[in-house]
């Protein structure tokens, strides 16, 4: 196996989980989000963890990424976020996923695809987030809707929150509203005789920060990756599941001066030690972050990358004096080094972009933290 890797601490995420569990209590169910490969970590390794953790529902994106858990053959309910087309329709059957549904025309087709299939379907209500979902409103209607189908069943209804994961005063009053709006759909429901099934809203800023947003199910994705929202890291102290790491692969002697990588945006100021390890923008190492904005650890000290980021390689200064040898290990990313959402910070985007970029060239390798890699 090549030296760059994504260590995967599984034993990191059952603590995750064992802290939203706290969080929420006995009471909700928690339903894992492992879509894009599980935020980057690993689809089927991060779902089997999550319902041996607890999880009683798992939540992907495409029915192409719900296939894959069943023929890893798992056999939990599987949420499918997003929307499907027609096309997609007998798979989404076959593979016995949850779609989320909220109007006619795509409950008239599921219907008709599922044939003598029993499909559970849940009701998606935008209450604000402003993507898909029925208005409030409309909900007691589709309800009734679904109810007329042999083999639809409403087994939840849901929301999703646009700003629940800050604290700001005007974000706060916003998640309110829309829990609100969840709630007056779910009584338009009930008032239309339908069983409304498990009521859920909370992303992982709703387990931060909005007890009134669990109801009967979480769904916190980024947070059992270990990424809490700013404000909640006391609460929530859950720690980063993926560390990604490398080795030097050379060492060179750089005089002041000289040049190292494209473009030449790096010149030596002093004689120096340069390595290089093997990874770069072809792994998913974003290339904006040339020259300086990222720092890894070697031996438990800080090393500044230097010289552009290239697609499969990049330079790190070891100074004039450094003890570091060839072969060494080098942490990227992690509980030890920078951690996504630092990293993010530095390039104006979220940890979530970090993990999920992270691409197939590089191995997953799963491990407990006893474990040396
Ligand atoms: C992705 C997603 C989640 C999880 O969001 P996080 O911010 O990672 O907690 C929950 N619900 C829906 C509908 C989603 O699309």
């Amino acid at each position: 196996m090549r030296a760059t890797r994504a260590l995967i601490h599984l034993n990191t995420f059952r603590d995750n989980i064992r802290l939203v569990r706290n969080r929420v209590g006995p009471g909700p169910k928690i339903c894992a989000p492992v879509k894009a490969d599980a935020y980057g970590h690993g689809a089927v390794p991060m779902a089997k963890a999550a319902l041996e953790a607890g999880a009683a529902y798992l939540a992907v994106a495409t029915v192409g990424e719900g296939t894959e858990l069943r023929k890893a053959g798992i056999d939990a309910p599987i949420l499918l976020l997003s929307a499907p087309i027609p096309e997609e329709l007998p798979e989404l059957v076959s593979s016995k996923l949850t779609p989320l549904v909220w109007d006619r025309e795509f409950i008239q087709a599921l219907s008709e695809a599922a044939g003598e299939t029993a499909l559970t379907v849940h009701l998606k209500l935008d209450t604000g987030m402003g993507r898909v979902g029925c208005r409030p409103e409309e909900a007691g209607e589709i309800a009734a809707y679904i109810a007329g189908f042999k083999n639809l069943s409403l087994g939840g209804i849901l929301t999703h929150l646009a700003v629940s994961d800050s604290e700001e005063a005007d974000h706060s009053r916003y998640t309110k509203e829309q829990l609100a709006r969840l709630r007056d759909g779910v009584e338009r429901v009930k008032k239309a005789g339908v069983d409304p099934g498990l009521v859920h809203a909370a992303n992982t800023g709703g387990v931060a920060f909005h007890e009134d947003s669990f109801f009967d199910m979480v769904r916190p994705g980024i947070l059992l990756y270990g990424y809490a929202p700013d404000g909640a890291e006391k609460t929530l102290p859950v720690k980063p599941v993926m560390e990604l790491i490398t080795q030097i692969v050379y060492i060179k002697q750089v005089k002041k001066g000289e040049t190292v990588s494209y473009g030449r945006i790096w010149t030596a100021d002093k004689d120096t030690t340069v390595a290089t390890i093997p990874i770069g923008y072809g792994d998913g190492l974003p290339r904006r972050l040339s020259g300086g904005a990222l720092q890894v650890r070697i031996n438990g000290a800080w090393y500044p990358q230097v010289g552009r980021i290239c697609m499969d390689q990049c330079m790190i200064d070891l100074g004039s004096e450094s003890a570091v040898k060839r072969w060494d290990k080098v942490t990227l990313m992690g509980a030890d080094a920078l951690n996504a959402a630092e990293i993010a910070a530095k390039l104006g985007t979220i940890s979530y972009e970090i993990t999920c970029g992270i691409n197939k060239r590089v191995p997953r390798v799963y491990v407990e933290s006893t474990t040396a890699p």
